[in-house]
C-alpha cells in the first residue's frame, strides 16, 4: 500500500504560478493527482500546466487573485465545472511585505492580510462545502517560519509577514478542529529559507547568505523541491491522523 499515492485524486493549488506552489502542483501529478493551478499570471501557469501534462495527467489553469472573494468563488466555480470534486486545497500564495510597525502603511498591511490570510480562509470558504459532501478533504496552508521567529536586522523586518503567517498557523488548527468530523484534515507549512521569485533580493546578497548559513543548523538554504516531501505528506493518506499541525522545513532554524 502506498500511502502517498494521490492517484484519483484531484488538488486545487494557489499560487502554482511560480516558487513553491508551482513545484507542490508538479509533486502533485507525479503523485498521481489532478491539479487545478490558480495564479494571476496565465503565462507562467501555462508553462506549469504544459509540465503537469507530461507527467500524463490533467490541469486545469485559472486565472485568480486571491485578495478578490468574487476571482475566488469564481475560480472555484470553474475548476468545479471542469472535477467532479476536489480532494486537496493547497493554499500557497503569498506576498512578503517589508517594514517595521512604523513604516508599514496601512495599505501594506491590509493586503497582507488580504492575500496571505484572508485568501486562504475564502478558498477554504468556498471549497469546504465540496469536502464536506464528500466526507473526504486535505487543506494544506503554507504559513511560514516566521510566524514563529523573526528578524531583527533593519533590512529584514517584516512585520505584516510575520503576523500574517501566524494567523495561517490560527487558521489552520481553528479550521482542523471543526471539520475533522468530515474527515478532513487541515495542516500547515513553515517552509525556512528558499529561493525563489519572494526571496530573489535577499538571495543576492552575499551577507545575507554568510549569516543565514551561519544561523540554520543545515548550513544552507532549502533547495527546490524540498518542501515537496511535506506537503504530499500533508496531502495523502499517509496524514490521516494528523490534525492542526504546524510542520517547519527549514534545517532546523526554528529550532536554534
Ligand atoms: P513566489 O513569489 O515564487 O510565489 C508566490 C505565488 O503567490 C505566485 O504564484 C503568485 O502568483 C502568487 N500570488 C501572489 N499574490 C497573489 C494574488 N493576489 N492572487 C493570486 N496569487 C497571488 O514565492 P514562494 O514560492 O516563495 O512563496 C509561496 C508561499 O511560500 C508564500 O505563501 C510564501 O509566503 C511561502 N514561503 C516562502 C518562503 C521562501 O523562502 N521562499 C519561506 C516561507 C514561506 P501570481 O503573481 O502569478 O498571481
Amino acid at each position: 500500500m502506498n500511502l502517498f499515492d494521490l492517484s484519483g485524486k484531484v488538488a486545487v493549488v494557489t499560487g502554482a504560478s511560480s516558487g513553491i506552489g508551482a513545484d507542490a502542483a508538479i509533486a502533485y501529478a507525479e503523485a498521481g493527482a489532478d491539479v487545478a493551478i490558480l495564479a494571476r499570471r496565465m503565462e507562467k501557469l501555462e508553462v506549469v500546466k504544459r509540465k503537469v501534462e507530461e507527467l500524463g495527467r490533467k490541469a486545469l489553469a485559472v486565472p485568480c487573485d486571491v485578495s478578490s472573494e468574487e476571482s475566488i468563488k469564481h475560480a472555484v466555480e470553474v475548476v468545479l465545472s471542469e472535477y467532479p470534486k476536489i480532494d486537496i486545497l493547497l493554499n500557497c500564495a503569498g506576498i512578503a511585505v517589508r517594514g517595521g510597525v512604523e513604516d508599514v502603511t496601512i495599505e501594506d498591511w491590509d493586503k497582507s492580510f488580504d492575500i496571505n490570510v484572508r485568501g486562504y480562509f475564502l478558498m477554504s470558504k468556498y471549497i469546504l462545502p465540496v469536502m464536506v459532501k464528500n466526507n473526504y478533504g486535505k487543506i494544506v496552508n503554507i504559513s511560514s517560519v516566521n510566524a514563529i521567529i523573526a528578524d531583527k536586522y533593519d533590512k529584514l523586518i517584516r512585520i505584516p509577514y510575520n503576523s500574517s503567517k501566524a494567523a495561517v498557523v490560527g487558521l489552520t488548527t481553528g479550521m482542523a478542529a471543526a471539520y475533522a468530523k468530515y474527515n478532513i484534515t487541515v495542516n500547515a507549512v513553515g517552509p525556512g529559507f528558499f529561493i525563489t521569485e519572494m526571496t530573489t533580493e535577499m538571495a543576492k546578497s552575499f551577507v545575507f547568505k554568510k549569516m543565514y548559513n551561519a544561523i540554520v543548523p543545515a548550513g544552507r538554504a532549502g533547495e527546490q523541491g524540498e518542501v515537496n516531501g511535506t506537503i504530499l505528506y500533508l496531502s495523502s493518506d499517509a496524514s490521516k491522523y494528523v490534525q492542526g499541525q504546524f510542520i517547519c522545513v527549514d534545517g532546523g532554524v526554528s529550532i536554534v
